[in-house]
């Protein structure tokens, strides 16, 4: 099978994708895995892909160090972290797309997520966007600029993943540490600015 069609390589890049958008931000997390297949009705956890196998993957949070170290995760964040996933699996594609597909199947509950903290975010604070989609979709573009300028760093996440099945966060500091700079550590070019598409009214 060619790895591009392996649901467990598949699951590698997706959730190495959303740890590495924390690791980036500088969010921590308990630990990322890929799991074994299981062969039960999909459910509600993690990213579950339905192609030979299902294999499902997930970032577990770690809230007690969040609470301790005083974490914030702003909504520009969460979204851009829940975009990650699907982002990673087309790191191959010149332009990343996100599709009705991958609104309803693979990376249904990141959508679902990103549109939900979008709008709670609309009502909360008064943005003003186009719309909750168009505003998910400049970001989910915005972090596959970041993700693909961060190449190196994702591959090595996902051969550690692939290989050890479970990786903590600072297990993923040290794998993707040799690997190049961090988006901080580099002025953000224009190409890989926010998008901008709210305004306060
Ligand atoms: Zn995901």
């Amino acid at each position: 099978m060619r790895p591009e069609y392996n649901p467990r390589v598949i699951t590698a890049n997706h959730e190495a994708g959303h740890a590495l958008a924390y690791i980036e931000l500088e969010i921590p997390f308990a630990y990322v895995e890929i799991m074994r297949p299981v062969n039960v009705e999909t459910g509600d956890i993690g990213f579950i892909r339905t192609a030979d196998g299902l294999i499902a993957g997930q970032v577990v949070i770690d809230f007690m160090r969040w609470l301790k170290e005083g974490v914030e995760l702003t909504p520009e964040d969460n979204v851009l972290i829940s975009m990650a996933g699907l982002a990673a699996e087309q790191l191959d594609r010149r332009r990343p797309h996100l599709g009705k597909n991958d609104v309803r199947s693979s990376a249904k509950q990141d959508y679902e997520t990103a549109i939900s903290i979008t709008e709670g975010w609309l009502l909360h604070k008064r943005y003003h966007f186009d719309s909750p989609e168009a505003y998910i979709k400049d970001q989910f573009q915005f972090v596959h600029r970041l993700l693909k300028r961060d190449r190196p760093k994702h591959t090595t996440l996902v051969s550690a993943l692939l290989e050890r099945g479970r990786l903590t966060y600072n297990e993923c500091m040290t794998v993707v540490e040799a690997a190049g700079n961090a988006w901080g550590a580099e002025p953000r070019d224009a190409a890989c600015e926010p998008p901008t598409k709210f305004a306060n009214r």
